[in-house]
């Protein structure tokens, strides 16, 4: 007879106490930066983005014009004073990745096609972090769009799914993303659309089997789902 020894996870119990697929509790509003066309902030627990959004605008130079569809920039960044170790102010290879990729993130969601020859600009900042910045970045990008009237196919929502040794958890803080025990840590930021479910960012740096894959989808699929409505209750409270 085979014994097949199943080895426990070495992540246990969650640090802060919540349940392995609960959510930190999230706060959401709209219109926090009054002269841009639309804007919002999104948290998480102890993380904070801020979004917002300036255009449609005529993008110059000309050259870089489309004239089938038009374009959207993101611009990401933590703030110096985000974390207790300073952050150097100005563009880092990782605000550069992450300005890309919540670019990505973004596109399927907006009618480029709606305004060609223009630009759409999405500033996101975070003055306070706690892991899960680039997916509360796009949380909080996604309502501030739609606040800005920017013509939208669908909303998206986004959430950061961690592996802690074997065990599987919601919305990974940064005492969780620091856990080095066994396998130790990965964080696996998703965005889903709303409508379509479709998946416009999935990032994973680690090993992962397919079963515990679909799992994470599972996870983010139901998380998603909540964070939708409370983007959707913060844009009614404006009227949008
Ligand atoms: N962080 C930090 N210093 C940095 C970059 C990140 O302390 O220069 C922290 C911050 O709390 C951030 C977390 O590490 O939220 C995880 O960063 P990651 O690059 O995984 O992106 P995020 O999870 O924020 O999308």
């Amino acid at each position: 007879m085979v014994i097949k020894m199943v080895e426990k996870s070495k992540y246990t119990k969650r640090m802060d106490g919540r349940k392995f697929d609960e959510i930190r509790p999230i706060e959401a509003k709209i219109g926090v930066i009054p002269s841009a066309d639309g804007s919002a902030m999104f948290k998480t627990g102890d993380t904070v983005a801020i979004a917002a959004v300036f255009g449609p605008r005529v993008l110059h130079p000309q050259h870089m014009q489309n004239p089938e569809k038009g374009i959207l920039r993101v611009n990401y960044g933590m703030m110096p004073f985000s974390v207790s170790d300073r952050i150097r102010p100005g563009p880092s290879r990782r605000s550069q990745e992450i300005s890309k990729v919540t670019e990505w993130a973004l596109a399927p969601i907006v009618e480029l096609e709606a305004f060609p020859n223009t630009v759409v600009d999405v500033f996101i900042q975070i003055p306070q972090a706690d892991a899960g910045t680039r997916v509360a970045g796009i949380n909080a990008a996604v309502m501030a769009l739609a606040h800005a009237g920017v013509p939208m196919k669908e909303m998206a929502s986004a959430i950061s799914i961690g592996k802690l040794d074997k065990t599987l958890v919601v919305d990974i803080n940064k005492d969780e993303e620091d856990f080095r025990e066994g396998e130790g840590s990965t964080d696996i930021p998703i965005c889903i659309l709303s409508r379509s479910k479709k998946i416009s960012l999935l990032q994973l740096d680690g090993k992962i089997s397919v079963k515990e894959m679909k799992k994470v989808f599972k996870m983010a699929k139901e998380a998603c789902t909540k964070i939708h409505k409370v983007q959707v209750k913060a844009l009614k409270e404006v009227g949008r």
